[in-house]
Parts: structure tokens; sequence; C-alpha cells
């Protein structure tokens, strides 16, 4: 990627050519030089914390197990023993949970349950399925061809003393939970969560609760909703601010409150420079533009800005109107976005290449598509990409039968039947199945 340090250009012109617009990877390259966390952090019970980012990394005060100890149910000896003698005398008996020090007597081996520390002297462990119990119950006979260290877990085989077990800005799955609980720590330090506000935009648009006759012209708001689904994947607390009209006063007004109160404003709609798209001047009236015009579709006026109160910065992503590409431009630059403001690290998402299903006889050059897509499986058992028939990027249908999204690189100009293109899962991109 050959993104640079600053944005290329701040563009003003409606009319430009894909190749002067930014690049999907400059885009990406703007938001991860630009964008730095601007959440505070809290301590919560570690039971609430799943989720969320860390803010400071956990170490380890101590090994993890403490001690050796056995990972099965039988009998520990040493392995110096075992060399020459496979019948040993029954000694001590231990469970998990017995505190007292024991040490293994000469010769002997010790009834041991999974969990149980190990008797100083012992380092091997003969699982009870395999042992014989002499006839008196007072010995037992250890099967050949163990390894020494069979069956014994290692202190600190899972974390070292002064490991650093999760970095901060991790999201904590339930693995980074349990882990935390491991050693001991029953509060955890994470990003508060990022203060959202949601914007849709739109003389046309009508509440799908608004009682209102829907008539010819009229649009019922789709993009709300599934913003605020989408973000809801992310430890955010969402402020769903209605819709605004097309009214360049009422726009203003609303971002200028919402930016009070909020990390990030997302907008929907108004996003280019026609008549009744006021998102592009308001932002430049009232904060700082850093991005508009993409050379990607679906999402090509995609806006980018801050609007500054003394200290505080919020940030505005003015996304399109049209549903597919407030989805798409949604999971490639927001989602990012947020969990970089929100105190996250957000990871490249993978493509996997596979075989299309499909042909494409033109594509524009030096613009990167997304595609709403999907896996088969062809007649010969291999798997492919197919593609959503039409194109419109108000066809909430195609997002609906997709499953990920093709990438179309700037260069490709094409598409034939069995080209290798990329695929993006959903899930790959935060998206559950
Ligand atoms: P705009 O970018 O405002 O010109 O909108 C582009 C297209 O998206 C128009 O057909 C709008 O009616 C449609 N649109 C804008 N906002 C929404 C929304 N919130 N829900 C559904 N469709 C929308
Ligand atoms: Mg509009």
């Amino acid at each position: 990627m050959s993104a640079p340090k600053a944005p290329r250009r701040l563009l003003d012109d409606c009319f430009l050519h894909d190749r002067d617009r930014m690049r999907h990877d400059e885009v990406l390259a703007l938001l991860d030089e630009r964008l730095a966390r601007i959440v505070a952090s809290e301590t919560v019970p570690l039971d609430q914390a799943g989720g969320r980012f860390l803010a400071a990394p956990v170490t380890a005060p101590r090994d993890v197990p403490l001690h050796d100890n056995a990972a099965v149910d039988g009998y520990a000896f040493a392995f110096a023993d075992y060399a020459h003698l496979t019948t040993l005398g029954i000694g001590a008996r231990i469970a998990a949970g017995d505190l007292e020090p024991r040490t293994l007597g000469q010769g002997e081996a010790a009834r041991l349950f999974p969990g149980a520390v190990m008797p100083d002297g012992a380092d091997t462990v003969a699982m009870q399925e395999d042992c014989q119990i002499g006839f008196d119950g007072t010995t037992v006979t250890i099967p050949k061809g163990l390894k020494p260290g069979a069956n014994r877990r290692r202190a600190g085989e899972d974390v070292k003393a002064g490991d650093t077990v999760v970095r901060e800005g991790t999201r904590l799955r339930p693995q980074e939970v349990a882990a935390i609980a491991s050693l001991g720590q029953a509060h955890v330090d994470v990003c508060a969560p990022l203060r959202i506000a949601i914007v849709s935009t739109g003389n046309e648009l009508l509440d799908p609760s608004d009682t209102r006759p829907f008539a010819a012209g009229h649009v019922y708001d789709s993009n709300r909703a599934m913003l605020k689904a989408l973000a809801a994947s992310l430890p955010v607390e969402i402020t769903d601010c209605g819709i605004a009209p097309d009214d360049p006063a009422r726009v203003e007004a609303l971002l200028r409150h919402a930016s009070r109160e909020n990390d990030v404003i997302l907008t929907t709609g108004g996003a280019s420079r026609g008549e009744e798209d006021h998102m592009v001047e308001t932002l430049d009236r009232i904060g700082k533009r850093h991005l508009w015009q993409i050379a990607v579709k679906p999402g090509r006026p995609m806006t980018l800005g801050q609007i500054s109160d003394g200290a505080r910065d919020c940030v505005v992503f003015g996304l399109p109107g049209n549903p597919v590409a407030v989805f798409v431009c949604f999971l490639l630059y927001v989602r990012p976005a947020l969990i970089k403001l929100g105190g996250g690290v957000a990871t490249v998402p993978p493509r996997f290449p596979l075989p299309a299903g499909f042909q494409i006889a033109r594509k524009k050059k030096d613009r990167r598509e997304f595609l709403r897509g999907w896996l088969e499986t062809d007649a010969r058992g291999q798997t492919i990409v197919r593609k959503f028939e039409r194109d419109g990027s108000g066809l909430i249908t195609g997002l609906r039968e997709a499953t990920g999204l093709i990438e179309l690189p700037e260069a490709v100009e094409k598409v034939v039947p069995g080209q290798t293109v990329s695929f993006i899962p959903f899930p790959c991109l935060g998206l559950a199945p």
C-alpha cells in the first residue's frame, strides 16, 4: 500500500475523475493517521467487561498455574523410580484444593486427582485407567511406555509471572475475560463507550413508526435502523437524532447540538453537492473537513470531518444516502474508525481469493468496487463466488442475499468466470452470521 502521509488533496469538485478522488487505501491511511482514541477509561467488574476495549495492559502477577499439578486422575511418581521399578507403594492421596505441601516417599506413588498439586519428588503421572492396583489396594503397577513429565501440568505453562496477558486496545472476548480471571483480577480498566449520534437527512424520509399516510415521494428511513444495528456490535452508546430535513439551518443546528454530547456523528444522505445536499457545506462552515469523495463504489460521496468545541473534537462521517453505500462504507471505513476512536485496534480484514462465478464485461478503472456476494459450490465441487445480479445501491435485497463483499481493485477492468477475485466474508468485517 503506497499511502501518502497527509491526504493528497482536499476535494471540492464533484466533477472529478475517479483518478483524482481518494482511493480506498488512502482513506484507510487517512483514518489511521488522523484518528486516535478519544474516550476516557473506566474500571468495571470483570463480568461486565466482555466486548469492551482494554484501556491498559493486563500483566500476570504470578505464574498460572502456580504449581506443577496433575492433568488427570492417576498416580504421580518419580520418573527416576520408573526406570527400574513399575510397581510402587501407594502413599499420599492428594485432591484438587488440598493446600498442605506433600512429599513423595522413596519408591512410592501418590494418588492424584486433576488439579492436585504434585508432591515434591514426583514429576510424572500415570492415568488411573492404565494402572493396575494390587490385590490389597496398597500398590499400583504403572504401565510401560510413559514419557517423563507425562500428564503433569507445569507451573507457569499457561502464563508466566510478568507476562503481558492482554494488550491495551484488545477487545475482550470470553477468552480474554477467562485469562484475566485466572490471574485473580476481579476488575479491569476498559475504554468508556464511544458516544455516537446517528442522523438521517432527507425531506423524503419518514420514520417507520410515523403514522402519517405513506405517499408517493416518501421513503421510509432504513439507514438509521441499519446503522444502529451495525454500530451496536461495538462498545458504543447510541443517540438516535432522528431525521433532519434538507434545510441547511436545521442540519447545522442538529450537527452543532449532537457534536456537544457525542464523540462521533454519523449522518446519511445529502453528502453530494446537489442543491438539496447540505452536509459538505455545513461541515465546511462549522467544522473542518478531511475528506470528501472517494474512488469507491458504492460510497463515492462519503465525507469525513470534525466539529471542535474548545478542547473537544467530534468526528463526523457524512455517509451517502443509498442504503447499500451506507452499509459498505460503515463496514469498510466507519467501523475501523470507531474501533480506533473507542480505544481498540482495528485489523485489516482478510481477503479470500476464489474463482468468480460471474462476469463483468466492463468495470471502470481507477476506482475500487465492492459487490454483494456469497459462496456456492459448482458442479465440480469447487467453491466459487457469486454476485447479486443487480447493481443499484438502493437495493437492500442484495445486502440480504449476500454473505460478504467481493472486492474489485482499481486496476481490474473486467471479470471473466473463473478469474480469481477477493471475497471478504461479513464476519471478517465484524458482522455476526
Ligand atoms: P442523497 O444522498 O440524499 O441524495 O440520497 C440518495 C438516495 O438514498 C435517495 O434515493 C434517497 O431517498 C435515499 N436515502 C437517503 N437517505 C435514506 C434513508 N435514511 N433510508 C433510505 N433511503 C435513503
Ligand atoms: Mg437527500
